[in-house]
């Protein structure tokens, strides 16, 4: 007879909030296996924790928004939002099936250029360019999308001292319905301000106005909010014909469509909640084919679509370190990564599986990472199957975001491994280590002497 493992028995507290009309959900099963190569040798053969990436998704993700939009739109382009995930491997990846880049500072610009990325396919978004940087992507054809009038005027001045001719857009911000607004990025449409950042960009000598930007939000749950900015983007194109008789050569719808994640505090889970991207696709280009652009006149489609290509290709596997019981009698389990390595556990609950076969029992938890800091939470509530030291966990959809906003803190950040069509392994970005770290610091010569030692 199998021996029953031994719990110290303990009395629970009942905890509201855990339960909804469905019951409880017990979204678990084994993973044992990523792509065909087992979970166990990935983190025996590069460490834990560890970032795995999937090429085969993100190929499939991709591949898939470009043909729901071009079954739908005749002229319709990708370009990588680079601060989603900016591991040159990755980028590489969304290069080959053709997508541009977008970056929003001068170290993703270099390194759209660095990764072959010819200039006349990076746009350049957000808030921050030195001067330096816009001769740069004025020089190299880049498309400049000017975000606040100390840009628009500091464009219009070095392109008269260098005898630039930047191609340029907008940035507009609006009212979609969604609240809080996005209003700190570019031009406001309602009050104006956009209109007569048009019309001082057509009066200048020297900039060149092809296109129409916005990005109204990320993790937008609402289709609709696409149509408006759709709509309103027309309108300023159409108004640019009219007055100026000037055609606008793009629209750029930016990201902001969501992956098939749950938010904390989510009802439902994101399975049952998050539109397709058939549903925006649809509310985009139901609004721009039916604004009234000659065939001939349509505006190419920009989209800048980040989360909703990445997330789902990456995972995070890692290591139990122990378990508790707290003051309360709830069970802890204290993993090998937190915060720090998946920042987006600030907003999601992510789904978390064991990677390997488990007992009868199950248990609300609370997931702990292996920070000494009170915030390190990686779930506050889930059911999972009793796991023990050494156990090991994978965390799904975690591709967007966490490679590029993870900190360095307390710990290392560890090896990212891509596994390629062929289901072979490669290390893509290598676990950091001291001396790497160290390597930056220098320590004044009178602080060298230690007199501990
Ligand atoms: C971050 C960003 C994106 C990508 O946003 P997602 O929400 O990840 O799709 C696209 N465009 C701009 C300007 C951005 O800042």
């Amino acid at each position: 007879m199998k021996k029953e493992r031994y719990e110290r028995p303990v009395i629970l507290k009942m905890n509201t909030g855990l339960m909804n009309k469905f019951g409880k959900k017990t979204d678990f099963e084994a993973v044992t296996h990523i792509e065909s190569v087992p979970v166990k040798s990935l983190l025996s053969d590069y460490g834990s924790p560890l970032f795995v990436i999937s090429e085969k998704q993100i190929r499939r993700d991709v591949q898939n928004a470009i043909r729901i939009f071009k079954t739908r739109y005749p002229k319709v382009q990708f370009a990588w939002s680079y601060k989603t995930n900016y591991i040159s491997a990755v980028c590489q990846i969304f290069h080959q099936e053709g997508s541009w880049a977008e970056v929003v500072s001068g170290f993703e610009y270099d390194k759209a250029i660095e990764n072959g990325v010819p200039g006349n396919k990076i746009i350049f978004n957000g808030p921050d360019k030195s001067d330096d940087q816009l001769v740069l992507a004025a020089r190299n054809n880049s498309l400049i999308h000017i975000d606040h009038y100390d840009e628009l005027y500091s464009l219009i001045r070095l392109s008269e001292e260098h005898s630039l001719k930047p191609r340029v857009a907008i940035r507009i911000n609006m009212d979609t319905g969604i609240y809080p607004k996005w209003d700190r990025f570019g031009f406001n449409f309602e009050n104006g301000q956009a209109w007569n950042a048009i019309t001082r960009i057509i009066n200048s000598a020297n900039l060149n106005l092809v296109g129409l930007h916005c990005h109204i939000g990320t993790f937008m749950l609402s289709p609709s909010a696409y149509a408006i900015a759709a709509r309103n983007l027309c309108e300023l194109a159409w108004s640019i014909k009219e007055k100026y008789n000037r055609n606008i050569q793009y629209i750029d719808l930016g990201g902001g469509f969501p992956s098939v994640n749950t938010l904390k505090g989510a009802y439902l889970p994101g399975s049952d909640t998050v539109p397709s991207i058939d549903q925006f696709a649809d509310a985009i280009t139901d609004v721009i084919l039916g604004y009234g652009f000659k065939q001939d006149e349509l505006p190419l489609l920009i989209l800048e679509t980040g989360r909703a290509l990445i997330d789902d290709a990456g995972y995070l596997l890692g290591t139990v370190l122990a378990t508790k019981r707290l003051s309360d009698g709830r069970r802890a389990t204290i993993l090998d990564f937190g915060l720090n390595s998946l920042f987006t556990s600030l907003w999601y609950e992510h789904k978390v599986s064991p990677a390997q076969a488990y007992g009868d029992y199950t248990e609300e938890m609370v997931l702990y990472g292996p920070l000494c800091m009170n915030i390190d939470i990686v779930r506050e509530s889930i059911i999972l199957p009793l796991l023990e030291k050494g156990n090991q966990v994978v965390v799904h959809k975690v591709g967007a975001y966490n490679m590029t906003q993870w900190m360095q803190f307390i710990t290392l950040r560890p090896n990212v491994v891509l596994i390629d069509s062929e289901n072979k392994t490669h290390v893509i970005r290598k676990a950091e280590t001291r001396e790497y770290i160290e390597s930056m610091e220098q320590v004044p010569e009178h602080l060298k002497e230690n007199p501990l030692k």
